[in-house]
């Protein structure tokens, strides 16, 4: 029997480019951190969007506020600007602990905001750019040569020049690579893409200082970590430093297009001036409406807090079950990987969603989760509970 799935996705392959491959769902609706498919099947939902619905679908509080700014002004153009946009600015500013002479630019995706941190980093009159073996920046040309992924690369070569990768984590490797031609060191606290990896303190500030000491910026990717994901507003913050300028995206915008680069001090901020960069869509009032809903849920539910006791939790419970295929849980917050003993992520994330679970095969070894910063323990502990049957039907079909 053809499915409404089945159909539409058909027709998916023969209108969509096909870079993504054919998706395994077509989702029509959510509510809360549940999705429905075109068939009516329910799904927890434990990617969100991956790092996105930071709010969960069909917030009240989200949907009220565009729909409100719907109804004003959806889009001014940066020839103008709006009373949300400077207010989002200044919340950002805020929840960064960003000194005095800070500042912010709007884009409308986390590619764009890490493209104006490469701009950022020209106009300091050095070319270098140091990276991290495994990160994973996005996919437009400037952003992707600071990607590291041979396969996303390599298709577009050649890229951008001057950025050299350090292996993530090692402190002498980013010593030797850090000199007198780095425009800036750009790192995820957290690499989310290459199967959730954290960096350690030590590293972080490792990274903050040799940056000082050689005059380059120090850039700190919170597309993925930022807004409350880890358990604090930003990443960075746990490490006790303060870096040069962020970028953000993903959760910002709880859904709603939306992408930031914000720069640190006044010395900094000052490096792009007018007419040197700028965006038609970028921090429009229908995005920052919905930042700042997003911002003040986090602040008013204690989603800050949830997320770390949440992360805690499932870290706990799955490793509580003591289950073979599982060797253990990595991340901080509501950003987790569950790593496997065997390469078989893409098995169990599909036996995951037959039995209603939407999950992420991050990595051969590695299952992603990222859910809904709403999502409850509750909720955690359904997938929990399913988990060691998900991963026994794989190895037994396996076996067999
Ligand atoms: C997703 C992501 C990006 C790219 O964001 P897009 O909105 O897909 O362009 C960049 N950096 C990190 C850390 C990300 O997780």
């Amino acid at each position: 029997m053809t499915t409404r799935n089945d159909e539409l996705l058909e027709r998916y392959e023969h209108s969509v480019l096909g870079v993504f491959g054919r998706p395994p769902l077509v989702l029509s609706h959510g509510d809360g951190c549940w999705v429905h498919d075109v068939d009516g099947k329910r799904y927890l939902d434990l990617v969100g969007g991956i790092a996105v619905n930071a709010l969960g679908h069909g917030h009240p509080a989200l949907v009220a506020a565009i729909s409100k700014q719907a109804g004003e002004a959806i889009h001014v153009s940066n020839l103008f600007t709006s009373p949300g946009q400077i207010a989002l600015a200044e919340r950002i500013l805020g929840i960064a602990d960003a000194p005095e002479g800070s500042a912010v630019f709007f884009a409308n995706s986390g590619a764009e905001a890490i493209e104006a941190a490469i701009k950022l980093s020209r106009r300091t009159g050095r070319g270098g750019i140091v990276a991290a073996e495994g990160a994973f920046h996005g996919r437009t040309t400037g952003a992707l040569a600071l990607t590291h992924k041979a396969v996303y690369r390599e298709p577009f070569a050649p890229l951008m020049p001057g950025v050299s990768h350090v292996p993530y984590g090692d402190e002498d490797a980013l010593r030797a690579a850090v000199g007198p031609g780095t425009g800036a060191v750009v790192l995820e606290a957290v690499q989310g893409e290459a199967g959730v990896l954290e960096a350690t303190t030590a590293y972080l500030q490792l990274a903050r200082e040799l940056t000082t000491a050689h005059g380059a910026l120090l850039v700190v990717d919170e597309i993925q970590t930022g807004i409350g994901r880890t358990g604090t507003w930003f990443a960075f913050q746990q490490a006790g430093i303060v870096p040069d300028a962020i970028t953000l995206a993903k959760g910002l915008g709880g859904g709603v297009p939306i992408g930031a680069l914000v720069t640190f001090g006044p010395e900094v901020s000052g490096l792009l001036t007018v007419g040197q960069h700028g965006s038609t869509f970028g921090g429009n009032p229908l995005a920052a409406a919905a930042g700042l809903a997003v911002i003040d849920t986090i602040e008013e539910q204690g989603l800050l807090h949830h997320a770390a006791e949440a992360g805690q939790h499932l870290a706990d419970s799955v490793a509580a079950l003591d289950h073979p295929l599982i060797t253990g849980v990595r991340g901080k917050g509501l950003l987790r990987a569950i790593t496997l003993a065997e390469p078989v992520a893409v098995q169990v994330a599909s036996a995951a969603r037959d039995a209603g679970f939407i999950v992420n095969p991050v990595a051969p070894d590695a299952l992603r989760l990222a859910p809904p910063l709403v999502v409850t323990t509750e909720q955690l502990d359904l997938f929990v509970a399913a988990l060691p049957g998900l991963l026994d039907a794989v190895t037994t079909t396996k076996d067999a």
